[in-house]
């Protein structure tokens, strides 16, 4: 179990389990946000916000919902809004602390190009 949260503390995420990777994503949105994701279901994790708002950017096809705090700016997550099931849950890990992140693997995805990992190409 792991905790994240925006700068500010609005925006609360428990992670029931540390991620094995973490993905870092060179697609236009992902670069720009600098976030390092981790995946999971909608179960696995619990999200809780104080008084500010959630505000949230879609864009492009519209499958992925991007949640950021209205109060700090902080993208702490994003979750599918695709009618697949997978219920995905990506939790931005610059979020956690550094302690936590620092051991865990990142890897390279080319979301701007080959949608494929970097060590895969
Ligand atoms: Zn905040």
């Amino acid at each position: 179990m792991f905790q994240a949260q925006c700068h500010c503390g609005n925006i609360k995420l428990i992670g029931n389990k540390l991620p094995l990777s973490i993905t870092s994503c060179n697609c236009s949105i992902c670069n720009r946000i600098g976030a390092l994701w981790a995946y999971f279901t909608d179960k696995e994790v619990q999200i809780s916000k104080g008084n500010y708002p959630v505000s949230i950017y879609s864009w492009g096809d519209k499958t992925i919902d991007f949640h950021f705090c209205s109060n700090c700016g902080g993208s702490t997550h994003y979750t599918s809004i695709l009618n697949d099931n997978t219920n995905r849950v990506a939790i931005n890990m610059r979020m956690a602390s550094l302690k936590i992140i620092e051991n865990i693997p990142i890897r390279q995805f080319d979301g701007a190009d080959t949608w494929k990992y970097i060590e895969e190409k």
